[in-house]
């Protein structure tokens, strides 16, 4: 079964209908390497329409197929990934994005949850800077 077929059979299995544009739209995301915006999945497959792919990427986010990420301009990108709750590195100047492997925070979110007797649900962490390559000094620097 290739990969396509396994999350369509996902979906199935959790009541989701797949339409041949949903479909379409999980494989356009699956053949994209770095990160992508919802435009950018939409020009791929200009048929599905923009709330189809907003949709598809929202259950793709849910089965942990996807991230979200922010960049530093606001923007909403997503990303391959198969790793769940985690945070990213971000380039502000070549625009790289480097998954973290665990999340940092959650004794903070302990004692938050304690101090204000909050039930917290979620949380969200980018960091942004410059990466190796992109450091005006250092190895490893751009030639
Ligand atoms: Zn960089
Ligand atoms: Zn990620
Ligand atoms: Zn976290």
């Amino acid at each position: 079964m290739t990969e396509l077929d396994s999350i369509v059979q996902n979906l199935e299995s959790r009541g989701h209908r797949v339409t041949p544009a949903r479909r379409a739209v999980v494989g356009a995301v699956l053949g994209r390497p770095g990160h992508f915006t919802v435009d950018d999945v939409l020009r791929e497959e200009p048929g599905a329409g923009r709330a189809t792919v907003f949709r598809t990427m929202r259950l793709l986010c849910d089965l942990g197929i996807l991230c979200r990420v922010i960049l530093e301009d606001g923007s909403l990108h997503y990303r391959l990934s198969q790793r769940g709750h985690h945070h990213h590195l971000v380039c502000v100047s070549c625009g790289s994005v480097r998954d973290m492997d665990d999340c940092v925070v959650d004794d903070l979110v302990r004692e938050l949850s304690r101090q204000t007797e909050y039930d917290i649900e979620g949380h969200w962490l980018e960091f942004y800077g410059r990466c190796r390559r992109c450091r005006p000094s250092g190895e490893g620097q751009r030639q």
